[in-house]
């Protein structure tokens, strides 16, 4: 048996923005990541694709949806994970922590980045308007 206990576990989750997630750990870090990652970061079978022999297999998660980078809703699953609800009806992905930890390091955004990424942001809005 693996034990998840030396995994730190998220102690807050928010969305500074509406493209940004953020997350702080039980040991003092905390990682904000876009949406894109987050959701890129999907773990269920339909999105990373099952292995089956030694092959990966994808299933069509290619297609960008409206609302696939959009969040609903996320809940606890037990003590070990989080279930995000994607606006695109997408809610089968099951991030236990040290996945969710994995992506959040893996696309921890510097605030520099966040600051660029904002800009863009009001950018595009008034280029909608
Ligand atoms: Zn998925």
């Amino acid at each position: 048996m693996t034990s998840l206990a030396s995994f730190p576990t998220p102690t807050k989750i928010s969305k500074p923005a509406p493209y940004l997630i953020s997350f702080e750990w039980s040991d003092g870090r905390t990682t904000t990541i876009t949406l894109r990652a987050f959701r890129d970061a999907c773990p269920c079978a339909s999105c990373k694709g099952e292995t089956i022999m030694g092959k990966t297999y994808t299933f069509g998660m290619q297609v960008m949806k409206p609302g696939m980078y959009d969040l609903a809703n996320i809940q606890a699953v037990g003590n070990y994970a989080i279930q995000a609800d994607w606006k695109d009806g997408h809610n089968t992905g099951i991030y236990s922590w040290d996945i969710l930890r994995g992506a959040a390091e893996e696309f921890a955004l510097s605030d520099e980045q966040i600051r660029a990424l904002a800009e863009q942001a009001a950018k595009e809005g008034l280029a909608k308007s």
